[in-house]
This record gives structure tokens, C-alpha cells and sequence, in this order.
């Protein structure tokens, strides 16, 4: 592994001035799950000269309620957050994001944070440099989309245009249905995001000098069903092929509000506002959901490979609705 500085950072106004110092040649580490992995392959010609490490930022893994809703501090656990009383009762659909999230070695080390801001999984943007070299694609910066006409099996079917690679992170598509928003820290001050709104096609909203502090859910509709459902290839320890979070709210058994969002399909959590519009006002039963699984992927630009996604997808929204429906469990 190439050297690297290795510093602590003792708060967040510490790790903001490091960043700034650093002149973008910085990297921030938290569990160091995937960053570590990144800079083993050396898969970026950006080498970082400093790796920042923040999980010496105390009190930055705190999980709170209060009456807006819940606070999640960028290095909370993923075990912590999947074993939360607090999340599994109110937001179920985060806690079975986090829990489906790799293996528990990695989810005692990997922090919310860290699964938020996670590189992307695409085999050519990962193709790692003592292989012959490093790939230099599109989300590099330069070149083509390899995934485009190679082998594109678990690349993207929705919303992608030059860069093919889907968002990795589970907890992502959960928080997007949740409507959560994201701290941010820099040197300008303290903003906020929305998840959705966080990613962009080629990345995320983070400049050089900002680290993600918190995440903050407002409290969800009072009988909403929540659920999280993944499709994997492997049983065990795998990113998702597709992965569906619905966050569904009936009032006297009509659907006044929905959130459904994808992950796996697409280069950024993907909200299926057809899908959503599809059982909005309705007394949702199985022909609805039905409906609603269509026009989730009525976008769909399958590659050449990845046209199973399709039918995945389609799945994985009706059983998500249905399952929220049957099972009957109300968030109150
Ligand atoms: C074998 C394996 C299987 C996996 N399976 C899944 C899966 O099924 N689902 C899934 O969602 N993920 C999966 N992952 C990814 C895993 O969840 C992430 O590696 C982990 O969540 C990253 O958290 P971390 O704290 O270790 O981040 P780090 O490795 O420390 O950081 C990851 C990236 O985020 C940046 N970063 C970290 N914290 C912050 C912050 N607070 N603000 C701004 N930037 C930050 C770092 O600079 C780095 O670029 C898997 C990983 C492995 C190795």
C-alpha cells in the first residue's frame, strides 16, 4: 500500500480545518471498510497524501429521538442503527436497510456515514491498478462508460446517462424513503440535504471541504407501513442486484401518501414517482400494486445484459407494497 498521514481529528471543526489544509489532497476515513479498499487497489490516480480519521470525533455516533423525529450521527454503527429499539419500532424500513447491509464483521465497523458517501461497486471503476493499470472512465473524469458495451450485468437500467454505475448503499434507498435530510459540515457553515438530493449522477453534493455530521429523519406518518426487501445474487454478504424501500400511508384504507424508492437500478437512490403516483387516493389491493410495479420501471433503458433488473424490480415493488398491506404492522 502506498504511505500515506495518518491524523486523528478531535472534532468536526478539526477535520473541516484539515480538509481545508489539505488542499483537496485529504481523505476522511471513518470505519475504513471501503476507503481502505480503494486505496489498496489504488483504483483513483488521486492518491491522498492525508487520511483523515474521524471516528476520533467524539459523540459523533449517537442515535436520539425526540418529538421532530430522529438524529443519527454520521458514525453511528450500522449494527448499532439495525439494533436500535428506537429505529426498528418507528423506522423499520432503515433498520432492515442497515441489518441487509454485508456481514456483521462489517456493519461493527462500517458507520452510517461512511455507507452514505461509499464508492461506487462498478468492476471497471474498480478494475485495480496492479492489474495491468487502473480503467480511466467516464466517472473518473475522462474516457468512456465501460459497462456501456462490456459486460453491464449489474450496472444501471434507470436514470443513467454517462456513467452506468448504481449507488451502492443500502441505508441510502431507506433514508430516501423516509424523506431523511443530511448534515453537512465545511467551512462555509453547516448545511442541510435531502438524500435524494444528496447523490448526483457522477457522485455526490460534497465539496473538498465537507464532512457529513448527521442524519435527521422527521417522525413518519402516524399507520405508515414500512419495508425493505433486496434482491441478491449470492445468499450471503452481497450488494444489491435491486432493493426496494416503501414507506406507504392509508387513511380508512386509501393510500394518501407513498414513498418508493429503488436502489441497485439506477446511479442514485431512485424515487419511483410513477409507481408512487400509481396507489396514491387508491384503496391499494393487488392490482394496484400491480400498477404501480409497472410503471416503476415504465424508464427502464436495460443495457445489453441487465435486462433481468427489469423484471426484479417489477417483483420486489409488488411484494413490498403487497407485504406492507398484509402484514398489517402500523408505524404509530
Ligand atoms: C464485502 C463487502 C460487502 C458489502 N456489502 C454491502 C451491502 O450489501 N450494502 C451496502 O450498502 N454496502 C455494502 N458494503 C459497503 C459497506 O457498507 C461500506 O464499506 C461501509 O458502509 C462504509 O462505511 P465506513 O465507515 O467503513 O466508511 P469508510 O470506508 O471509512 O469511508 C467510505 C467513503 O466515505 C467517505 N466518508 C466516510 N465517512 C464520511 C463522512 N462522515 N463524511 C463524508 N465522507 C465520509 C470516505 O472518505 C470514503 O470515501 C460492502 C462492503 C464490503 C467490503
Amino acid at each position: 500500500m502506498k504511505h500515506f498521514n495518518h491524523v486523528n481529528a478531535a472534532s468536526v471543526d478539526d477535520a473541516v480545518k484539515l480538509l481545508g489544509n489539505s488542499r483537496g489532497k485529504a481523505s476522511l476515513m471513518s470505519g475504513g471498510t471501503d476507503l481502505l479498499g480503494v486505496l489498496k487497489d489504488r483504483i483513483l490516480s488521486d492518491y491522498p497524501e492525508t487520511v483523515i480519521n474521524i471516528k476520533t470525533i467524539p459523540d459523533l455516533d449517537r442515535i436520539s429521538e425526540d418529538a421532530e423525529g430522529l438524529r443519527i450521527g454520521a458514525l453511528a454503527r450500522l449494527e448499532d442503527i439495525a439494533q436500535s429499539p428506537t429505529v426498528k419500532a418507528k423506522y423499520k424500513v432503515l433498520a432492515e436497510a442497515a441489518a441487509a447491509v454485508a456481514t456483521p464483521q462489517i456493519r461493527r465497523m462500517g458507520t452510517l456515514g461512511g455507507n452514505l458517501c461509499q464508492d461506487v461497486r462498478c468492476w471497471y471503476y474498480r478494475y485495480p491498478h496492479h492489474l495491468g493499470g487502473r480503467m480511466i472512465c467516464r466517472r473518473k473524469g475522462k474516457g468512456p462508460c465501460f459497462a456501456i458495451k462490456g459486460d453491464n450485468r449489474y450496472n444501471a437500467i434507470l436514470g443513467a446517462k454517462s456513467c452506468f454505475a448504481v449507488c451502492p448503499s443500502d441505508t441510502a434507498v431507506a433514508l430516501s424513503a423516509l424523506k431523511a435530510e443530511i448534515r453537512i459540515a465545511g467551512a462555509d457553515g453547516v448545511r442541510s440535504v435531502p438524500v435524494a438530493g444528496f447523490y448526483r449522477p457522477l457522485g455526490n453534493v460534497l465539496k473538498k471541504d465537507e464532512l457529513v455530521t448527521e442524519i435527521a429523519v422527521s417522525c413518519p406518518p402516524e399507520g405508515c407501513r414500512q419495508e425493505f426487501m433486496k434482491l441478491t445474487q449470492r445468499g450471503s454478504v452481497d450488494f444489491s442486484m435491486v432493493s426496494v424501500a416503501s414507506v406507504i400511508t392509508l387513511r380508512d384504507g386509501i393510500c394518501v401518501d407513498a414513498r418508493i424508492t429503488l436502489g441497485g437500478v439506477a446511479p442514485v437512490p431512485f424515487s419511483a414517482v410513477e409507481a408512487e403516483q400509481a396507489i396514491i387516493g387508491k384503496p391499494v389491493n393487488e392490482i394496484d400494486a400491480e400498477a404501480a410495479s409497472e410503471a416503476a420501471v415504465m424508464n427502464a433503458m436495460p443495457l445489453s445484459r441487465n435486462a433481468y433488473k427489469v423484471e426484479i424490480t417489477k417483483t420486489l415493488v409488488k411484494r413490498a407494497i403487497m407485504k406492507g398491506l398484509l402484514s398489517g404492522k402500523e408505524i404509530s
